[in-house]
């Protein structure tokens, strides 16, 4: 079943492997948990207040949740610094058993995985056989991951000069704020907790204000999985808010924020103007995807337009500047628009839907304001174009051909189901144009030709290349952004690195014969 998961975010296209997956979704699940999680307890906000949330492909209200601010972000943070306490039942746990609760949380997410991901779509919009085949499933191979580090953690002894001995520990950052997004609420959970508990840390996360849902039902897992008060706290609530009171606490040692570049600006600013605590940042991107007149057409153009497409176009990794060599432009533009216009959207429940709604009204007016700028500044509208239908956060898929380099759908991060075609005739004018943008977060590349394809690979600066495939994420691979696109990196090995602090212990050894 994972395998197939993996296969099915590797290809894009094969929908058969998403059906064979697809268990039966609960298109009204019940909400559980719509509190504030603190110290094992659910809480009202301190001012009392709540806001909604909203089902994207109704406009709906599915229910109110407690909206955490200054106050509450104070009590998390002071349950997460109790339970970080030197000689806490947390910080005296066996790694092992750390490991262990993680992989507890792990099997109970499995074990509810049809209700959670019937609640991921029910809040997010994403369709149902994605969240369950897809994003449940990474999010289970994610802790079972990080379960498998706890207890392999190591630090060295350094041959040091004189008569000393040296050895380094692996110590947690200690209390670590972490504040996700929309896009894929499950998952960039997971991608925090994981490395985060693994090592010891403690943890409040604040989660995104349109998708708080699935965030809380984890927490109450936590508790049934045996973590000790204080150690996971979840608050919902607004970025300037709550968010900010995570970023600017002097008690909060490193913070972790995935979102936008611009709300990371504010970020890092914050931790500079604080206690200095730890910034690891996964922000946007405007990755390009470069197309070479020998691959293999109709695969390059699938892979393109699932780069480009899937979850909604609402990917920080989205290619969605795909640059086309000249002899084979006609022939992809042509291919692309027809692929766009057999898009199905539409009721995310529905499994013969490849497309849900966007996130809410904020993104889907503003993707709409990017494609009036697209048709305006001459780019050639291909597919798509308008919203889909009347009711719910529904946008056609659209193409544009004939985009330059100076329009704003060639600059700004769209993030939604709006792909650029680009002309580009020379390899190097290709990487560079690849590169002229303040983002660095990951690129694509097309071809038959290992040569062209690592000359490419080495070229571009992006965190991550992807060659004949697009957005393949096992849990294994660091990922992050170069430039603008981010700092330090989530995932795999790496990601352990910014929640752990190495101490240096020097021990005076005289010879005895001195
Ligand atoms: P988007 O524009 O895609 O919603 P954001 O960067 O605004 O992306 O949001 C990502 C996360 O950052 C969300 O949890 C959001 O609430 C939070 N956030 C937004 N503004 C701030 C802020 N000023 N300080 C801290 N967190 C914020």
């Amino acid at each position: 079943m994972l395998r197939a998961a993996n296969r099915l975010f590797v290809a894009g296209k094969n929908s058969a492997w998403i059906r064979c997956l697809s268990s039966v979704p609960q298109t009204k699940p019940e909400v559980h948990f719509n509190k504030i999680f603190i110290n094992n307890e659910w809480h009202n906000a301190v001012s009392g207040k709540t806001f909604p949330t909203i089902n994207p492909a109704t406009e709906e209200i599915i229910c109110d949740v407690a909206e955490a601010d200054k106050a509450d972000v104070e009590l998390a943070v002071q349950a997460a610094r109790s339970a970080f306490a030197f000689g806490s039942p947390w910080r005296t746990m066996d790694a092992s058993t750390r490991g262990r609760l993680l992989s507890k949380l792990a099997d109970l997410i499995e074990r509810d995985q049809n209700y959670l991901a019937s609640l991921e779509t029910l809040d997010n919009g994403k369709p149902y056989s994605i969240s369950i085949a897809v994003d449940l499933q990474m999010v289970i191979k994610c802790l079972r991951y990080y379960a498998g580090w706890a207890d392999k953690i190591e630090g060295k002894t350094i041959p040091v000069d004189g008569d000393f001995f040296c050895y380094t520990r692996q110590e947690p950052v200690g209390v670590c704020g972490q504040i996700i997004p929309w896009n894929f609420p499950l998952l960039m959970l997971a991608w925090k907790l994981g490395p985060a508990l693994a090592t010891g840390n403690t943890v409040v996360m604040k989660v995104a204000e349109q998708t708080p849902l699935t965030a809380l039902y984890i927490a109450q897992l936590a508790v049934e999985a045996g973590y000790p008060p204080g150690v996971l706290n979840i608050l919902p609530g607004y970025g300037p808010t709550a968010g900010a009171a995570i970023a600017e606490h002097m008690d909060v040692d490193k913070v972790a924020f995935t979102g936008s570049t611009e709300v990371g600006h504010m970020i890092q600013q914050a931790a500079g103007r604080s206690n200095l605590k730890k910034v690891t940042l996964e922000l946007g991107g405007k990755s390009p995807n470069i197309i070479l007149k020998d691959c293999d057409l109709e695969e390059a153009v699938e892979q393109s337009h699932f780069g480009l497409f899937f979850n909604m176009g609402q990917c920080c990794t989205a290619g969605s500047r795909t640059f086309v060599e000249d002899d084979i432009y006609d022939d992809f533009v042509e291919l692309s628009a027809e692929r766009a216009k057999k898009r199905t959207v539409g009721d995310p429940f529905n499994e013969s839907n490849e497309q849900g709604p966007q996130i809410d009204e904020e993104q889907f007016t503003r993707i709409l304001g990017l494609i009036e700028s697209g048709k305006k500044e001459g780019a050639t509208l291909l597919a798509g174009g308008e919203r889909a239908g009347d009711r719910g956060y529904f946008i056609q898929p659209t193409v544009f051909g004939d985009v330059q380099d100076d329009m704003r759908i060639a600059k700004e991060e769209i993030f939604g189901p709006v792909q650029q075609l680009l002309r580009f005739k020379k390899l190097d004018e290709a990487i560079e144009r690849a590169n002229k943008t303040s983002y660095g977060l990951a690129a694509g590349v097309m071809t038959k030709d290992i040569e062209k394809a690592l000359h490419i690979a080495n070229g571009v600066r992006a965190g991550t290349v992807w060659i004949n495939c697009y957005d393949v994420f096992d849990i294994a691979i660091p990922f992050g952004g170069y430039k603008m696109s981010g700092t330090g990196r989530e995932k795999g090995e790496a990601a352990l690195d910014s929640y752990l602090e190495t101490k240096s212990v020097i021990v005076r050894t005289p010879q005895k014969n001195s």
